[in-house]
């Protein structure tokens, strides 16, 4: 039965697609933890989002930091050697090919802090989140790479004081660049394609919201039903390493193109 109605959303979803391609219509895709997942990062609502008995809404916040530095550092510390033995899977991939065809009317915002999307290959990318490998100074807020060897507290390059990690905590605002370049690509979008996000982080989640608001047609991936799905024009209920690339070959594209 199940896999009948994803049959059809994927049938639909592919003609949406392929339709924005030979127009060569903007495209906007947002992606959240989900597509990573079959990369082995765990989401942070998934069985593994736990660290040390610590949920994510106890460590992501400036609160957290200011009570215990080292403590959230750690936990950064913990996530970049989860990604460094990560790889892109085969939903990263697809998007790359996505974005082969429709060059600059592609664009993929993201609230992943991994960076997968950039090491399978896309280019378009707005990372609305920050990024794991990046500290930012909290005295002169100048931003660096985090040194391979760093494990416990980080300190600033240029002027010696702590650095926090250069991602947005729950609570904290989006930097402006890429909120605006966000927005920007879902106000010109003819198709969005939402994957692997519960839709429950502020503001990025609202991005959906306004794209259904300004008439965009939504489709979004995800093996379970999220607080977006009621906006979407197709939902797919399957994991983004199998559905992305499907949607891809159903619409006439080569999912291993990128
Ligand atoms: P989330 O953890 O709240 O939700 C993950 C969603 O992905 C769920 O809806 C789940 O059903 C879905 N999902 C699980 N496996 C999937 C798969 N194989 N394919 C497609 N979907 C799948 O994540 P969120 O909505 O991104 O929000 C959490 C916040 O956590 C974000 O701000 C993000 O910055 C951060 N985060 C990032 C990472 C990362 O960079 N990889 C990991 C964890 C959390
Ligand atoms: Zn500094």
């Amino acid at each position: 039965m199940a896999k009948g109605k994803d049959e059809d959303a994927i049938h639909q979803a592919a003609e949406m697609i392929a339709l924005a391609v030979r127009g060569r219509k903007p495209l906007v895709v947002l992606t959240g933890a989900g597509i990573s997942a079959e990369s082995g990062v765990p989401t942070f609502r998934g069985p593994e989002g736990l660290w040390q008995g610590f949920r994510p809404e106890e460590l992501a916040t400036p609160a957290a930091f200011a009570r215990d530095p080292e403590r959230v550092w750690q936990w950064y510390h913990w996530r970049r050697q989860r990604v460094a033995a990560a790889e892109p899977n085969a939903g990263h991939r697809a998007l790359v090919a996505l974005e082969a065809v429709l060059d600059d009317a592609f664009t993929l915002l993201t609230q992943n802090v991994d960076g997968l999307h950039r090491r399978a290959g896309s280019q378009r990318v707005v990372e609305l989140h920050g990024n794991l490998y990046r500290a930012r100074c909290t005295r002169c807020q100048g931003s660096a790479a985090i040194p391979d060897t760093a494990e416990g507290l980080v300190f600033c390059p240029d002027c010696g004081s702590l650095s926090r990690p250069d991602v947005v905590w729950f609570g904290e605002r989006l930097p402006e660049q890429a909120w605006r370049r966000a927005v920007d690509a879902v106000e010109n979008a003819s198709v969005m394609l939402v994957v692997g996000t519960s839709g429950v982080v502020q503001p990025a989640a609202g991005l959906v919201e306004l794209a259904a608001a300004r008439g965009v047609s939504i489709v979004e991936v995800n093996p379970q039903r999220s607080a977006l799905t009621d906006l979407a024009r197709c939902f797919i209920g399957e994991k983004a390493g199998v559905a992305l690339p499907r949607l891809l070959a159903r619409a006439g594209l080569d999912p291993a193109s990128g």
